[in-house]
């Protein structure tokens, strides 16, 4: 739609197995289940538009959107970056329950010519007239959505206005303590209750405000850093001509595990991991690597900022991309250095806090998504919801 992906996750279709079950287990007729079906289809169909909202709003700000995905708690719109001028982020942020409010006054404007105030007399999503419960829903999703905390649109209005005040990374701790706050409020009231539903999105808005905080810290580590900083330097290439035992010589004598295939000086291609284990799978060590590569493979530039490049990193699903300069190899930016890198910046953080006495305790500053080897937020930008 407009040019953007809309994907369903396969996950989306137990979902619709279990209300169909549900319904049948009830009792219920055929056409009875059907219709319910049918009304979930239309709940979704509402969230896609909500989605939408968010993607185009973005799109006035000449942000693109990778895509738009289903999920059974929701939908997902992965922007490619996540404006960090507070205006911007604000209008994107209430786009989306924009759209509901919008949908919302609309169907209440034909309910009140239709039936008049009657029809509103049951405020349920599962009973009554297919427009009042269709009413509802965006009413619902319009309020659930403004909960201030991570990764509800609520959030990033909330660190939107907080960052009015100047300081972004600030003002990201500040949403991201107070989103788990709330998810501390819903997982009590879940126990309380007793009902499970909260606890769940209790849990769901807890890891969204932590890993929320994260990125943001990860990009404040990053920002403006030069990818030609955190590359790596000694690296080997191969050449198409060799057979793939010498890229597996290659391998195991140190711990490089992806390599940049060069040709008389230039970048011709990309042999990751994942694809010499494929190869040697299908077609054993024997074959030449010109065989085997990709013809099409990022790359990143030396003098371009890391986290313009973390986001291609992230949609080519790779480990590590060689960065180019003129078409001819000056290094490797990978995923296992730029923790390294991360770890460093915020092991030296601390220590100076530690020795000018100002120590600022925080969930993601010490041993948080940085800390540990090898695990880089796998999408640093992250979805709207
Ligand atoms: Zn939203």
């Amino acid at each position: 739609m407009f040019g953007i992906d809309v994907r369903v996750h396969p996950t989306f279709l137990i979902l619709l197995g279990w209300v169909g079950l549900t319904h049948v287990a009830t009792g219920a007729g055929w056409v009875a289940v059907l219709g319910e079906l049918g009304f979930l289809l239309l709940l979704f169909g509402i969230v896609v538009l909500h989605e939408l909202g968010h993607a185009l709003a973005a799109r006035r700000y000449g942000i693109r959107t990778r895509d738009i995905t289903l999920l059974p708690f929701g939908g997902i719109a992965r922007l490619e970056r996540i404006p960090e001028e507070p205006g911007k982020e604000l209008v994107i942020a209430l786009a989306g329950p924009a759209v509901n409010v919008a949908l919302a006054a609309g169907l209440l404007g034909v309910l009140l010519l239709a039936s008049g105030v009657g029809a509103l007399a049951t405020p349920s999503l599962f009973d009554g007239e297919l427009l009042a419960r269709l009413f509802w829903v965006n009413v619902w999703l319009a309020g659930f959505n403004m909960i201030p905390a991570f990764p509800m649109d609520g959030g990033r209005v909330l660190r939107a206005l907080l960052a009015f005040g100047g300081d972004y990374l600030q003002a990201t701790r500040v949403a991201a303590g107070i989103g788990q706050g709330v998810a501390l409020l819903f997982g009590l009231a879940g126990l309380l209750l007793p009902n499970p539903f909260l606890l769940f999105i209790a849990l769901f808005v807890w890891i969204g405000a932590a890993q929320e905080g994260g990125a943001a810290a990860v990009r404040a580590t990053l920002g403006g850093v030069p990818v030609g900083r955190v590359m790596v330097r000694k690296l080997r290439s191969v050449a198409p001509t060799d057979p793939l035992s010498r890229v597996v010589e290659a391998m195991m004598d140190g711990f490089q595990q992806d390599f940049p295939v060069v040709e008389g000086g230039r970048v011709v291609g990309m042999l990751d991991r994942i694809e010499l284990m494929r190869a040697l799978k299908q077609h054993g060590d024997r074959i030449t690597v010109a065989e085997v590569v990709q013809p099409e493979f990022p790359t990143a530039h030396p003098n371009e900022p890391v986290e313009a490049v973390m986001g291609r990193l992230a949609d080519a699903g790779r480990q590590s991309l060689p960065v180019v300069r003129h078409g001819e190899l000056v290094g490797l930016l990978t995923a296992d250095n730029l923790v390294e890198f991360l770890s460093i910046r915020n092991a030296l953080r601390d220590w100076r806090a530690t020795r000018d006495g100002d120590r600022v305790w925080s969930p993601w500053s010490r041993d948080g998504q940085a800390g540990r080897r090898g695990t880089l937020p796998a999408d640093p930008v992250g979805g709207t919801r």
